[in-house]
C-alpha cells in the first residue's frame, strides 16, 4: 500500500530501523498479531519449536512487505517524491508518501513497483528451489505454519509473495491495483473524479472482500474493511482538495473577531468568551509579534495566576498566519500539517480574519447547498 500523508509516522508506532533515509516503524497492533499467530501454533503443537519457526517465517514474510513498500518509495523518489516513513501493520505495510506524483504514468509506475518486488521474490526463490531441485513439501491446513525443511519455508515464503502480488493488483483502490486504476481513469478524465470513481469501484470490492472474509479469513475481513474507509477517506479529501480550488482564505474567514492586547488582563479574555462565541483569540504584543491564547491556555492561566493576571505574563504560543491571496489548499495543508486549531489571516502584515477548519467545512457546505439550489433552478427550464 502506498498513502499520502503529512505524518512522519503513524500514532502507536516505533521506529527500528532506517533505509535509503526512511524510518521503518512498527505499529503496536504488530506485536497482537505475533502473539496470536505465536498462541495459535503453541495450542496445535505444543512445541516452542514450531512457534519459533513459525515466528521466523512471519519476520521473513514481513521484510519482504518492507521491500514491497521500499519498491514503491524508491520508484516514488525517482520522481522527487520522499517518502517519510513504513510502517508495518497486521493487515501490511503503508508508506507514507507526502504526495503522489502528479503524472498518472508516474503513479502507474509507483503503484506497479510494490507488487513487481514480490514477483522478484517469488521469481529468485523459485530459482532456488530448481537449483537444489526440491521436491514442494505437502503442506495441509493445520501445519500451514510448520516448517519441518528449509524447502517448505521457502515454498511457503513463496506461494505467499504471490498471494501478496495478486492481491495487491486487486482493483480496489487505495490498493496498489486500485490506484493503477484511478491512475489510468486520469488519463482520461479530471483527477477528482477518476478519484472518485476508483473509490467507488474499491468500496464495492471491499463489501465482496468482507463476505469471502467471513467464509475464509478474518484477515481479509479486516483488510475490508480497511480499504472500504480508506478509500472512503482519500476520496473526501481530494473531493475537498478540489473544491477549495477556487476559494480563496478571505471568503472562508472569519473578519470580525476581537484581537486583545499583551496589556490587558486575563479578566478582558474571560468576559469576551462568555459574550462571544470565539474559542482563540489572537493576542498582539508590543513587539508586534501575534500569539493566540486559547481556550485551554486561558482555564491554566486562571488556576495559575488568577483574573488579573497580564496576557503579556503568559508564554503563548505563536499565531501562525498566511496572507489574503493564498491559496486555499495551502492553507488546508498547513493546518493539518503542523495541527493548528487556528490560522491568522493577514493582508500587508495586518490581522484581517481568523481562520479554522470549521470556517472551511462550513464554506463548502453553504457552496454544496449553493449548487444544489442553482441545478434546481437549471431544472425548471
Ligand atoms: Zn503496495
Amino acid at each position: 500500500m502506498a498513502e499520502r500523508s503529512t505524518a512522519a509516522t503513524m500514532k502507536w508506532s516505533f521506529r527500528f530501523a532506517r533505509i535509503a533515509g526512511i524510518d521503518i516503524a512498527v505499529h503496536a497492533t504488530f506485536a497482537l498479531l505475533l502473539g496470536w499467530i505465536a498462541l495459535s501454533i503453541w495450542r496445535s503443537t505444543h512445541s516452542s519449536a514450531a512457534v519459533l519457526q513459525g515466528m521466523v517465517f512471519v519476520m521473513a514474510l514481513f521484510v519482504c512487505v518492507v521491500l514491497h513498500e521500499l519498491g514503491h518509495a524508491l520508484t516514488a523518489r525517482r520522481f522527487g517524491v520522499r517518502t517519510r516513513s513504513i510502517t508495518l501493520l497486521p493487515i501490511g505495510g503503508v508508506a507514507a508518501m507526502e504526495r503522489m506524483p502528479d503524472q498518472p504514468r508516474q503513479e502507474i509506475l509507483v503503484a506497479l513497483a510494490g507488487p513487481m518486488v514480490n514477483v522478484l521474490i517469488a521469481l529468485v526463490l523459485g530459482a532456488w528451489i530448481r537449483l537444489h531441485n526440491v521436491a514442494p513439501p505437502e503442506i495441509d491446513a493445520d501445519t500451514v505454519l510448520l516448517f519441518s525443511s528449509p524447502a517448505a519455508f521457502v515454498y511457503s515464503l513463496l506461494s505467499i509473495n504471490v498471494m501478496l502480488a495478486v492481491f495487491n493488483l486487486l482493483p480496489a483502490f487505495p490498493m496498489d491495483g486500485g490506484r493503477v486504476l484511478r491512475a489510468a481513469l486520469a488519463i482520461k478524465m479530471e483527477h477528482h473524479l477518476a478519484t472518485l470513481r476508483a473509490a467507488r469501484i474499491g468500496q464495492s470490492m471491499a463489501v465482496v472482500l468482507f463476505f469471502l472474509g467471513i467464509l475464509y479469513s478474518p484477515v481479509m475481513m479486516l483488510i475490508a474493511v480497511f480499504i472500504w474507509f480508506a478509500a472512503g477517506a482519500e476520496s473526501g479529501a481530494e473531493q475537498l482538495r478540489h473544491a477549495l480550488h477556487s476559494v480563496t482564505p478571505r471568503q472562508a474567514m472569519i473578519s470580525r473577531f476581537e484581537l486583545l492586547d499583551a496589556g490587558d488582563c486575563l479578566q478582558r479574555a474571560l468576559d469576551l468568551t462568555l459574550q462571544t462565541d470565539q474559542k482563540h483569540f489572537p493576542v498582539r504584543f508590543s513587539d508586534n509579534s501575534l500569539r493566540t491564547l486559547s481556550q485551554r491556555d486561558m482555564l491554566g492561566a486562571l488556576r495559575d495566576g488568577g483574573e488579573q493576571v497580564r496576557l503579556s505574563a503568559l508564554s503563548l504560543p505563536l499565531l501562525a498566519t498566511c496572507d489574503v491571496r493564498e491559496s486555499m489548499e495551502q492553507v488546508l495543508d498547513r493546518i493539518q500539517q503542523e495541527n493548528h486549531a487556528i490560522i491568522g489571516v493577514t493582508d500587508r502584515q495586518r490581522l484581517v480574519g481568523l481562520l479554522h477548519l470549521e470556517n472551511i467545512l462550513e464554506l463548502m457546505r453553504i457552496d454544496a447547498a449553493r449548487d444544489a439550489h442553482r441545478s434546481q433552478d437549471g431544472m425548471r427550464f
